[in-house]
């Protein structure tokens, strides 16, 4: 085994021949040095709307997977597209829109999936309204 290029100790992992290790301290100078940067570049993302349409489809992901509605056949790459779709009709109107389930995912007599044939965009007002009904 190739020994690492840096401190020579530890046995080569990556393309450059160094270390775990070394890597992992080089990243998290880099991180310390470049604090600042980065966090502000991580916030521009979170606000931007692809950002949030990532936040949005992840939580929706995650609560589906609590009611059992996440089936593993699911297309999360489609899912998503609801989410960015969602951000597009809101940049275009100026008003709120929800990625809503046709058939809810908590119906009374029948239960949705969180699959990408079950959604739609619709503006949050209308959203709101059907929650109120409980249809
Ligand atoms: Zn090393």
């Amino acid at each position: 085994m190739k020994m690492c290029n840096k401190c020579g100790v530890e046995t080569a992992r990556n393309k450059k021949g160094e270390c775990v290790n070394c890597v992992k301290s080089y990243n998290k100078a880099y991180y310390e040095a470049n604090k600042d940067n980065i966090k502000s570049v991580q916030k521009a993302y979170r606000q931007s709307p692809k950002g949030k349409a990532k936040r949005n489809a992840s939580r929706a992901k995650r609560r589906a997977t609590k009611l059992n509605a996440n089936p593993s056949w699911s297309n999360e790459d489609h899912i998503k597209m609801w989410y960015e779709q969602a951000k597009h009709w809101e940049w275009l109107t100026g008003e709120p829109y929800h990625v809503d389930h046709v058939v809810p995912l908590q119906g009374k007599n029948v239960s949705g999936l969180h699959v990408a044939h079950n959604l739609e965009v619709i503006p949050a007002r209308l959203d709101l309204a059907k929650s109120n009904i409980h249809c």
